[in-house]
């Protein structure tokens, strides 16, 4: 007995009214790998897409223990309880092979997930950074196509999911917790650089004295940066995502980067530099694992990768021969 599937028409306004188990359904679609699913997803995503760029995205990395998840689900109820609603998203690379490091746990933010404004969907799985951020990217249309004015997209500080991140979002938020005087160590510099602001988590109790401290030299770290293209001061604020303290000053934060970027037309200019970034890393994507699945290209791949071990020709050479067999 065949399941009768709805169509791309139905699913469209469902999602359009709303619907999460219609915007679930198409989210798996964008996720599949079956080029069928695929061909009705580009469909769905074409027709959302008119209804989409509403929405205020918010990447949000931090190290794991942190506190992402408390963080997200103190600012999603918040979010929340002054009637918005917020869909969390999640770039997890790393999550196909350890199962699930991020989001894949239900029993995270187990208050937001009762609530009824707010959707959290689980990273999903693949193999390669590019994939797992186009579906994420995807989902976001979806996601405001169905009403979702907030979309916090959540990724673990390792590796380059957090460049990707920042490049599909429009405020970059980086947690921190304070440490014993060592603030600035073991922090890439770059991810300093992309954030908008920097929340020092877990300002509360015992820990209040060194999250004040922390501020302080992260207030003046940041000053020693240049210039962001959107004329944008990054700002430190001190949070409590336990005690859910902080959360609506970081609100308001947002709020007044989100005017800001649109009075100088950065917010416009920089969702447009996010589409052309995406176009050309798709391409290049595509045409590499196009490129390395050929047949006669896997073989001979595996001949000049021997002929290189026993020193019988040089990278350059070996290059050339491969990308002279492409066929593409
Ligand atoms: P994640 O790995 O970044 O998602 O971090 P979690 O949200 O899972 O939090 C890690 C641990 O830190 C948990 O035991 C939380 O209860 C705790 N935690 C999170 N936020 C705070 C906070 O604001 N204050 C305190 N004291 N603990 C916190």
């Amino acid at each position: 007995k065949r399941k009768i599937q709805p169509t791309v028409e139905d699913l469209v306004s469902e999602i359009l009214n709303g619907n999460i188990t219609a915007l679930s359904r198409a989210i798996t679609l964008v996720e599949s790998s079956n080029p069928k699913h695929l061909e009705k997803a580009n469909a769905i995503i074409k027709q959302c897409l008119p209804y989409a760029n509403a929405s205020v995205r918010i990447g949000i990395t931090g190290v794991p223990g942190v506190g992402k998840s408390t963080f997200i689900e103190a600012f999603g109820l918040y979010l929340t309880s002054i009637e918005k609603k917020v869909a969390v998203l999640a770039v997890d690379p790393s999550s196909s092979l350890s199962k699930g490091s991020i989001l894949g746990d239900k029993t995270r933010m187990e208050d937001l997930v009762k609530t009824n404004n707010a959707y959290i969907r689980p990273s999903p799985s693949g193999t390669s950074l590019g994939g797992v951020a186009r579906k994420t990217r995807e989902t976001i249309i979806l996601c405001e196509a169905a009403g979702y004015e907030t979309v916090i997209i959540e990724t673990v500080g390792v590796g380059q999911s957090e460049t990707a991140v920042h490049s599909m979002v429009d405020f970059f938020l980086l947690l921190k917790i304070a440490g014993a005087g060592d603030e600035l160590q073991g922090i890439k510099r770059g991810i300093i650089e992309m954030a908008d602001a920097i929340a020092i988590n877990k300002a509360d109790g015992d820990n209040l004295k060194a999250a004040r401290l922390a501020k302080v030299e992260f207030n003046r770290a940041l000053h020693l940066y240049p210039q962001k293209a959107s004329n944008w001061q990054p700002k430190v604020t001190l949070c409590s995502a336990l005690e859910r303290q902080g959360i609506d000053d970081l609100w308001v934060l947002i709020s007044e980067y989100i005017k800001h970027v649109k009075d100088n037309n950065y917010f416009e200019q920089n969702r447009t530099e996010q589409n052309k970034f995406w176009l050309l890393q798709t391409i290049e994507e595509r045409l590499k694992s196009d490129f390395f699945n050929q047949k006669n290209i896997k073989e001979a791949l595996h001949t000049q990768l021997e002929l290189i071990e026993n020193g019988k020709t040089t990278p350059f050479v070996a290059a050339e021969y491969l990308l002279k067999l492409n066929s593409l």
